[in-house]
């Protein structure tokens, strides 16, 4: 079966074509086209690469993720992936599911109508999606099921003591706060990959997973299930992020709207957008960035990159007492897939847990697969690229065939 993936980020949207079955194995499937609509709301980039490795590459105004989702279907439609022989449905990332979505669901104008009540659970978050999934159905020539693939399902099953704030019980009833967690394709790609590298069955297996990009978050499963998660009710909650705060005092945003005179909409707007790695650097939000501003002697990027992995290293521990050990522990995301140098930050001096970093497997590892661990590490250390796109591939035709 032929899917068509779309994965949209704030200002991104990715896509895939695959070409898969529903028993079809994590890195056996065939990619048949992919791409990256960039920079959307500014002067967009677009980079389409067909099966062939033909590239359609160019800059253009793009106001926003339903023009984004043109150019694509419009590419897709010229390289005849739309005859009927093409692609027969459609999987979309949606980041919040809120309490009413859980399990994949086959997209219907209400299912678009329930997910656009949940703005207010997160504002910043599912507009993206909604706008593809609207221009997606407008633009095909002919109706094709379509279906929404929700961030915060795998840990739908976390135990109540993670998955709870300590607030009285009427409020989360009354409102549907709970610990909802996000990031959950990386996080489940992550660990059955680890499960399928290392020959084990997923349901015996102990990990954290860190998904280190612009946002970030990591996961604690037992058993192939995540039990503990560092995102919850939003995508703010847990480790700095590129420009998100992650955990801050509970009382600052009040006395932040009190002392600057603004309402909480603009606090909540400066916690997402310009804290992170961006607020404490006053630089940037991109590590790259700061890795090279730190080297030429830039004390607050030092500051910044210390301060993330210091965070992250803080999660590792507080995993380890919560799973009674790991067996390994898994770098994803852009940061953790491309970054020896925060990597190594954040293992130094964890020799007392097991786990041991070679020095030179770290570095050759940027962007590929491959344990990073020192043979006498008790604990494997792994960088696993994150493949979002063959999970939501995957739970869309399992989807659509329990519901046939
Ligand atoms: P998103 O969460 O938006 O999908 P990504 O997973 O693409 O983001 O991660 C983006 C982050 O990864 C940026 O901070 C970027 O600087 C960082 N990154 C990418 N490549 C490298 C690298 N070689 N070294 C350090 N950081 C990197």
């Amino acid at each position: 079966m032929k899917v068509l993936v779309i994965n949209c980020g704030s200002s991104t949207l990715k896509f895939h074509v695959f070409e898969l079955e529903e028993t079809t194995t994590l890195g056996h499937e065939k990619a048949l086209a992919y791409g990256l609509v960039d920079r959307i709301g500014r002067r967009g980039e677009v980079r389409f690469i067909s099966e062939g490795g033909q590239v359609y590459q160019m800059n253009d105004e793009i106001v926003d993720h339903g023009m984004a989702t043109q150019r694509v279907i419009e590419w897709l439609r010229s390289h005849g992936f739309l005859k009927s022989d093409g692609i027969q449905a459609v999987g979309h990332r949606v980041v919040h599911g809120g309490h009413q979505f859980i399990e994949p669901t086959t997209i219907t104008n209400s299912v678009i109508e329930a997910i656009e009540a949940m703005k207010d659970l997160a504002p910043l978050h599912n507009e993206p999606s909604l706008k593809a999934i609207r221009a997606t159905h407008l633009i095909l020539d002919r109706p094709l099921p379509m279906v929404a693939v929700f961030d915060t399902a795998f840990h739908s099953g976390m135990p109540e003591h993670s998955a709870r704030y300590a607030l009285p019980r009427e409020w989360e009833e009354k409102h549907h706060i709970r610990r909802y967690g996000f990031h959950g394709l990386a996080h489940q790609y992550m660990a059955e990959r680890y499960a399928s590298m290392e020959n084990k069955e997923l349901d015996k297996v102990k990990l954290i997973t860190l998904q280190l990009g612009n946002g970030c978050s990591g996961a604690a499963i037992d058993r192939g299930r995540s039990v503990d998660t560092s995102m919850g009710f939003t995508p703010l909650e847990g480790l700095m992020m590129g420009t998100r705060s992650g955990d801050i005092d509970p009382h600052l945003p009040i006395f932040l709207a009190q002392r600057e005179g603004v309402d909480l909409e603009q606090v909540d707007l400066w916690l997402n957008k310009k804290s992170g790695l961006l607020g404490v650097s006053g630089l940037s939000s991109d590590m790259r960035e700061l890795l090279e501003a730190e080297a030429l002697g830039n004390e607050r990027a030092a500051l910044a990159v210390e301060m993330f992995s210091y965070r992250v290293k803080k999660l590792i521990g507080a995993y380890l007492a919560a799973l009674g050990g790991a067996e390994a522990m898994i770098f994803g995301g852009g940061i953790g897939e491309n970054s020896p140098a925060v990597r190594n930050r954040i293992c130094q001096g964890m020799r007392w847990c097991g786990m041991v970093m070679d020095e030179d497997r770290n570095k050759a590892m940027a962007g590929k697969e491959g344990k990073i661990s020192a043979d006498e590490s008790t604990m494997g250390i792994y960088v696993i690229p994150v493949n979002e796109a063959i999970i939501i591939a995957r739970e869309t035709i399992t989807c659509l065939q329990k519901t046939r």
